[in-house]
């Protein structure tokens, strides 16, 4: 029997799984996860700010997933692309005939002395989990230490992450003050950034929006201001030294280091893929979401890797897959963007809608957009076996 094997149960992953189900193929299809849960990456800033419990944003692959399909967990260590096998932690390798690789991402440090040791990504459930601790505990600690670097904290990098975390900081920040004690008005965000610009997809008016109303919430912007190394107290950027306790580090991802570690040509761990998702000499093989680089036919740059870019690859892969187990020819990976959502907090955000030109939206109206959104993957993701069994 044709074995399918998908690895990385993320947004990718689990749509490629949902679109094989549905197809009702006869090939065998196997899902390879290291936990035994998918959970929703884009709200992780929001467990790191502790406005989200873990249970919010996670969802049981055993419930969810439809009997076609057999769940194994464990961690991918290696990929042997010529032999069609992968590698197991726990388990026996395991061979297969078609692989969709979407084994998502990790933290990018760039190498940056420091970084691993002393800054708290959000990257998964855990690191997201951590950094709400570690951020609560310092907080708390204020009110015996007296010392002003307990109230003080650094987010490296002005990205998507970091502004989305930032907004739920600001909301969250007054109920904590109440509940363990400290002084609001001695609290000190800084936002370090290295480049001139701050969420550079948006529009300089949405940008400018989305920074008055997190300044005016008490965080300290430094753009041009790249970050050298971080300390234990201390973020660096050159000769500048911004102290903090608490240092999160959003600086920005990369793909998952399996992907250097079986040797593909591959840069931050990204594979440029062919134009239908497959890997160069590897027809059988495709890969989509963050360990892909996918090349913008019309900018010739790469697309990014966000959770709706991923979506549309996994649909491309799943039916390229089907095409080649039935002799036709793949289709070629298009995308157009449906817009861009940044939340603000709980209850703001600013938003580009790219449909009938572009749409700018900001304030409340975008923390509606913002719940469909998170509604809609949870719908078509986590409840996959309500979609499967409905069409
Ligand atoms: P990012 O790449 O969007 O942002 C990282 C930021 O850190 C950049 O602005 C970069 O210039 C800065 N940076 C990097 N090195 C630095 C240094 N040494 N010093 C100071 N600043 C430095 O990364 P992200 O925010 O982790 O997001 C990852 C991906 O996920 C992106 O493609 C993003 O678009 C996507 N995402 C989307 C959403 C959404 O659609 N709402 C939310 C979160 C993430």
């Amino acid at each position: 029997m044709t074995t399918i094997m998908v690895l990385g149960a993320g947004y990718a992953g689990l749509r490629v799984v949902k679109k094989l189900a549905h197809a009702k193929t006869d090939a065998h299809i196997v899902l390879v996860n290291k936990n035994e849960y998918h959970y929703e990456s884009t709200q992780l800033h929001q467990v790191a700010a502790g406005t989200k419990e873990p249970a919010d944003v996670v969802f049981d692959l055993r419930k969810s997933l439809p009997d076609s399909v057999e769940l194994i967990v464990d961690k991918v260590v290696g990929i042997d692309q010529d032999n069609r096998r992968v590698s197991l932690e726990h388990h026996d390798p395991l061979s297969y005939d078609y692989l969709v690789n979407a084994l998502g991402f990790e933290s990018e440090t760039f190498g940056i002395k420091g970084a691993e040791e002393y800054g708290w990504p959000l990257v998964d459930v855990d690191t997201a989990l951590a950094a709400r601790k570690k951020l609560e505990q310092t907080l708390a600690r204020y009110q015996t230490s007296h010392d002003p670097l307990d109230l003080s904290i650094v987010v490296c990098g002005a990205g998507f992450t970091s502004i989305e975390y930032l907004g739920e900081l600001v909301y969250r920040l007054p109920q904590l003050s109440k509940r363990l004690g400290f002084p609001m008005d001695q609290v000190k965000v800084d936002c370090i950034e290295a480049s001139p610009k701050i969420l550079p997809m948006f529009s300089k008016d949405l940008v400018d929006w989305a920074v008055d109303y997190l300044r005016k919430r008490g965080v300290n912007f430094h753009t041009s201001t790249p970050i050298t190394e971080v300390r234990q107290d201390a973020v660096v950027s050159n000769d500048q030294e911004f102290k903090a306790h608490t240092i999160i580090w959003t600086t920005g991802v990369r793909g998952s280091h399996v992907i250097a570690d079986s040797g593909y040509n591959q840069k931050r761990n990204r594979v440029v893929v062919r134009d239908d998702l497959s890997v160069e000499q590897h027809p059988e093989e495709f890969l989509v979401g963050d360990v892909s680089a996918v090349p913008d036919p019309q900018s010739g740059r790469l697309y990014p890797t966000t959770a709706q870019i991923s979506m549309a690859q996994a649909d491309t892969a799943a039916a390229n897959v089907l095409a080649r187990m039935r002799g036709q020819e793949p289709q070629r990976f298009t995308f157009r963007s449906l817009g861009t959502v940044c939340s603000l907090g709980p209850h703001d955000g600013v938003a580009e809608i790219d449909r009938m030109g572009t749409l700018k939206l900001k304030g409340k109206v975008v923390s509606v957009l913002k719940w469909i959104v998170n509604e809609r993957s949870v719908l078509e993701l986590a409840d996959v076996r309500t979609m499967l069994e409905s069409n």
